[in-house]
């Protein structure tokens, strides 16, 4: 049976009253750095006319997540109050504007407890948002770089139901220790590579094509690369990537994509 061209993917139907939708990804939120996610919330409590009708989280908003129960473990420590700052933040935002969350390679554990308690809904990578008659693609990113074998191979490892439930499953203490390690394996890796985006793994222009033609959408929304940029991908097709955000860089870098009925456009935050 030949499959329908959009059936793969799962489809977010933006109501006829939305003006305007915001994009953000990639600012991996933590303790360590305030300035984020004071940058963050000063957009999150935006007065009523400068906010969009929704709010696209997509994916890496939290540096890690190692499982809901942060938002209420017994030992408090600094970073299960940071984590429980941002839940509060997002609840009260999702009072204003519905918040959809897509999962990042970072926050992939964040589950349905966590998005209760952030009002947040869970979005499937990828997603089709249709918004004012036109279709969008949206996803992290990360499952598109495929030239990064080793990271495409521990994905599928830990996106696995039973690898998740095994991990959830070990003490609090003993997966922020986990989670620890990996950090400093990637920040090696990182190092070995001069820190330099650009010599990470990009999205293959070929597989985002295949994407959109699947999804019947013009246009990929994604994070992840850290690489801001519009790029042509031939036949009207095109993928527009996020920036990350990071206020101790210099330049500082927090900004947000909207889509209005013009088209998408970059708003920096930066004061
Ligand atoms: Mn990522």
């Amino acid at each position: 049976m030949s499959a329908h061209p959009v059936d793969r993917f799962a489809e977010c139907i933006a109501p006829a009253s939305w003006q305007a939708v915001d994009f953000i990804s990639d600012l991996h939120l933590q303790a360590s750095e305030p300035g984020t996610f004071e940058a963050w919330v000063r957009y999150l409590r935006r007065p009523a006319p400068d906010r969009a009708d929704a709010l696209f989280i997509l994916g890496d908003l939290f540096e890690v997540w190692v499982g809901d129960d942060v938002l209420h473990a017994d030992a408090l420590s600094t970073d299960h109050a940071f984590a429980r700052a941002c839940a509060a933040e997002l609840r009260a935002c999702s009072t204003h504007t519905p918040v959809y969350f897509l999962h990042g390679n970072r926050d992939f554990l964040l589950g349905a407890a966590a998005l209760q308690a952030c009002g947040m809904q869970d979005l499937s990578d990828p997603t089709v948002l249709v918004f004012q008659g036109q279709r969008w693609l949206l996803s992290h990113g990360d499952e598109l770089c495929l030239a990064d074998v080793d990271y495409l191979r521990f994905r599928a490892q830990v996106r696995s139901p039973q690898w998740q439930r095994d991990f959830l499953a070990q003490p609090l203490a003993r997966r922020e220790a986990i989670a620890r390690e990996l950090r400093a394996q990637s920040e090696a890796r990182k190092r070995s590579t001069g820190h330099d985006p650009d010599l990470w793994a990009d999205v293959d222009a070929e597989a985002a094509r295949n994407w959109l033609r699947r999804a019947g959408a013009h246009t990929l929304i994604h994070g992840h690369t850290h690489r801001p940029a519009e790029h042509p991908l031939g036949n009207g097709l095109r993928r527009v990537v996020l920036s990350d955000w990071d206020m101790g860089a210099t330049p500082p870098r927090a900004e947000v994509l909207r889509l209005d009925v013009q088209g998408t456009h970059r708003v920096p935050l930066i004061p």
